[in-house]
């Protein structure tokens, strides 16, 4: 049986409503939040940006660092708007600018990652241990590269009875660094082993979250299997091969109370599954207010992405035209690669009326672009979970992805089977390339102008559980089995 009383450290780099650069953030804001419901008492450990400090309610001091190497330094407790227990470490000197947690604003890796994301993790294992902060967890869950060497300091220290759990969000993030830090970051040269932290002759911190922790967890079944493989394992597939037995793949929900189009206050007009007509006016306000022809008709696709070779939209740069031609519009939200930054602004330019291209990070307008469209576009080449399709989902708009990773596990694809039996939600396609892309634009609009088909994929996305219910489970279970 669970022990009821199971207290975890979640460890991570970023937290939803605190400082979000991606999917990361809105996992670590609401998994804690489920497994409460469920008797999980769960610690969210984060580093003190300002933007995490301002953002929280109840502050108050839990203590002085003392002997912390980088100036002065404390931790903060308090809570999220949305309930979460928090600690911060608050240390100006290593935290206290705005902005990319990990890149300088011209895109440089920040020259300081390695040392403050290993001294981040060197307090959190010492927090886990009760050595600060008076109480000991049962559980360390550790999140991506950031906090890798979390798992890597208790086991420096031969603390075995604190579990650790490493969450791998996406395998292309692996947080190398020259060798030289090792003595810099408090770790002996023996970690500088084929079975430790070295990589090519460099660290890896992501290596020793993957070496160290008593159980890997990914976001997906299927993502999981992937990066076991030499072909998309990106360097770590023989490494994760031979965990296999420690690994696994969990599904990530979605906070359904944050994605709610009934109660959505960013959006003009709340709607239901029982009840469409607001989504429809939605579309007509989004056309709006994008500057677009308001053609109810006109099959709406929509991109709200990072804009990056990993998310395939390099290809959608080329499919702008084939979209216009076939009477439908693109609303585009994203920020990232330049080169895929300007083709996309250049067919904005092209079709004013036609294609709307925002470029940056906009909270609020996701959200309305979720309500508004009618499809949403995620050509991925690979796909650890993917968020972006479950929020489309929760609003009824229907995806359209790259057949990988979480975006094979999460949408039913509108083959002959699953169109007969009535059960698709959405448009894969495989292998990812232009050619495969264009066709599932092609037979998207296609269904599209189906309304019969169309429809009853609307119906099936909003009847979809997107809720972190069952995985909060899986995770419970796991966090007691490995007790
Ligand atoms: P990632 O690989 O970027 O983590 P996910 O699909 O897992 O991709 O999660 C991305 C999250 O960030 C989703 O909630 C998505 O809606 C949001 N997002 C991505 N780009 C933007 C943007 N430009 N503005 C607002 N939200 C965004």
């Amino acid at each position: 049986m669970p022990n009821p009383s199971l207290s975890v450290l979640c460890v991570a780099s970023e937290c939803f409503p605190l400082i979000k650069t991606g999917g990361l953030a809105d996992v670590v804001g609401a998994l804690p939040l489920a497994l409460e419901r469920i008797g999980v008492k769960v610690t969210v450990f984060l580093p003190g940006y300002p933007d995490v400090l301002s953002g929280l309610t109840d502050k108050r001091t839990l203590v002085r660092l003392k002997d912390f190497p980088k100036g002065q330094a404390r931790l903060v407790t308090g809570k999220t708007i949305t309930g979460l227990k928090i600690i911060a470490l608050d240390a100006p000197e290593l935290f206290s600018f705005s902005g990319n947690p990990y890149q300088t604003q011209s895109g440089e890796d920040r020259a300081d990652n390695a040392y403050k994301f290993s001294l981040f993790s060197k307090i959190a294992a010492d927090i886990a241990n009760g050595d600060i902060g008076r109480k000991r967890y049962d559980v360390l869950h550790a999140h991506d590269w950031q906090t890798g060497l979390a798992a890597v300091y208790l086991h420096l220290r031969g603390i075995t009875d604190i579990k650790t759990i490493f969450t791998i969000h996406n395998l292309a993030f692996q947080g190398v660094f020259p060798n030289s830090i090792l003595s810099e970051i408090c770790l002996p040269e023996s970690y500088m082993s084929r079975d430790g932290l070295e990589y090519w002759d460099k660290v890896s911190f992501l290596k020793g979250g993957v070496v160290y922790s008593d159980h890997i967890t990914t976001v997906s079944p299927t993502y999981a299997l992937e990066i076991q493989s030499d072909a998309e394992g990106m360097g770590f597939g023989g490494l994760l091969r031979s965990k296999a037995q420690n690994l696994s793949g969990i599904l990530n929900g979605i906070d359904i109370d944050v994605w709610n189009p009934q109660t959505d206050t960013e959006i003009p007009h709340p709607y239901s599954a029982a009840n469409l007509s607001g989504k429809k006016k939605n579309k007509a306000a989004l056309q709006k207010a994008m500057g677009l022809r308001v053609a109810p008709n006109a099959p709406l696709f929509s991109v709200i992405s990072r804009l990056t070779t990993q998310k395939g939209l390099d290809l959608l740069a080329d499919l702008t035209d084939q979209i216009v031609e076939n009477g439908g519009q693109l609303i585009l939200l994203g920020s990232g690669d330049s080169e895929i930054e300007n083709t996309f602004r250049n067919a904005e330019q092209k079709h004013p009326s036609e294609i709307s291209v925002t470029i940056g990070y906009n909270e609020p307008l996701a959200h309305k672009i979720q309500a508004g469209s009618d499809a949403i576009l995620i050509p991925s080449r690979f796909e650890p979970c993917g968020l972006t399709q479950l929020c489309a989902m929760r609003y009824g708009t229907v995806p359209i992805v790259g057949r990988v990773g979480g975006l094979s596990d999460t949408i039913i694809d509108a083959g002959p089977m699953a169109l007969a039996s009535g059960v698709a939600t959405g448009v894969q396609f495989s292998p990812i390339n232009l050619h495969m892309f264009s066709a599932a634009i092609r037979r998207s609009i296609l269904h599209y102008a189906t309304p019969k088909i169309w429809n009853k994929m609307v119906e099936n996305c909003l009847a979809q559980d997107v809720s972190w219910e069952h995985s909060a489970q899986l995770y419970k279970v796991l966090y007691a089995s490995s007790l």
